[in-house]
């Protein structure tokens, strides 16, 4: 069955009665070109684990199981349970889990599936849990290598962007703590039913095995990035010294004996400079 032809779907979903759940981020792939192409930049091969986020109709599943050694796919709708069982039919290394993400023991899940292969991440993510996906899938320090993902088109540029430019972010800070973000194409609207109002595209996350950062308190570290942000187009010494208790002129002189402008904004600072920060929050918080 071609699972990318619009007349073969809506034959299966009137068979089965499906009908889409927009609050679940349901778009599912119909350009065939689409989910080939994140299998082979995913770095899907035969000695790969693959986990899988949101399988809809199987797409893409099928797709990194060609390839893979074995995909584990987590979906939150029963409802395409009837569906899967046919369109995935034909292969005898997937294992579909009804699950909600956000709610699964990822860490339990790779020791117990994947036999000690390496593990990827491939999906075409649900758009309203885009950066908390991502977050989990960095902050529970998984053993995986790398996470290809689909996301808002303005999603990839804010987790891509360049650190210390405008288009920056807490998020792509806290990406960056933990991975190299790479986008990898776009996406068009036009590839999706039901078409999404906004473009996408495919970015890939390369895991550090261990950071180049270096932080014993990465609460907070974070709560820093989070700070300096909160307030992006101001100095940042504002919202630092407000929300850790430590004095502006001695924040700025310890920002510019650590050769940080005393004077910059969230969106100037590179990863090393956050670092700095971090420290001189840590020696004079109250
Ligand atoms: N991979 C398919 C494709 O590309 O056509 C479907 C992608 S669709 C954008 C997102 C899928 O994620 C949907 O099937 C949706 O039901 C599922 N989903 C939504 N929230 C989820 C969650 N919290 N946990 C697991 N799956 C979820």
């Amino acid at each position: 069955m071609n699972l990318t032809d619009i007349g073969q779907i809506k034959e299966l979903f009137g068979r089965y009665g499906f009908s889409f759940t927009k609050s679940l981020g349901q778009n599912f792939l119909i350009n065939p070109t689409v989910c080939p192409r994140i299998a082979e930049l995913g770095g899907v091969d035969e000695n790969t684990g693959v986990i899988e986020i949101g399988t809809g109709i199987g797409v893409l599943t099928g797709e990194l199981a060609k390839r893979a050694y074995k995909v584990v796919a987590l979906e939150i709708d029963r409802s395409l349970g009837p569906i899967l069982n046919e369109t995935l039919s034909e292969y005898d290394n997937i294992e579909v889990i009804f699950a909600d993400v956000m709610e699964t023991d990822l860490k339990r899940l790779i020791e117990e599936k994947f036999d000690g292969k390496e593990v990827v991440v491939c999906a075409n993510l649900p758009y309203y849990i885009t950066s908390p996906v991502i977050m989990k899938l960095l902050e529970d320090r998984l053993p995986i290598k790398a996470v290809t993902v689909m996301v808002q088109l303005e999603a990839a540029e804010r987790i891509c962007a360049e650190m210390g430019s405008r288009n920056c972010s807490a998020l792509t800070a806290a990406v960056n703590y933990y991975a190299k973000p790479k986008k990898l194409f776009n996406v068009k609207p036009g590839s999706f039913m039901p078409a999404p109002k906004v473009d996408s595209a495919v970015i890939r996350l390369d895991l550090f095995d261990v950071s180049p950062f270096k932080v014993d308190d990465e609460k907070l570290f974070f709560s820093c990035i989070r700070q300096a942000f909160s307030q992006r187009r101001k100095q940042l010494v504002n919202p630092i010294s407000g929300f850790f208790g430590i004095e502006k002129r001695l924040l700025a002189e310890e920002m510019a004996k650590a050769e940080i402008d005393p004077l910059a904004r969230a969106e100037q600072l590179s990863m090393e400079d956050f670092v700095k920060l971090y420290r001189i929050v840590e020696q004079n918080k109250k």
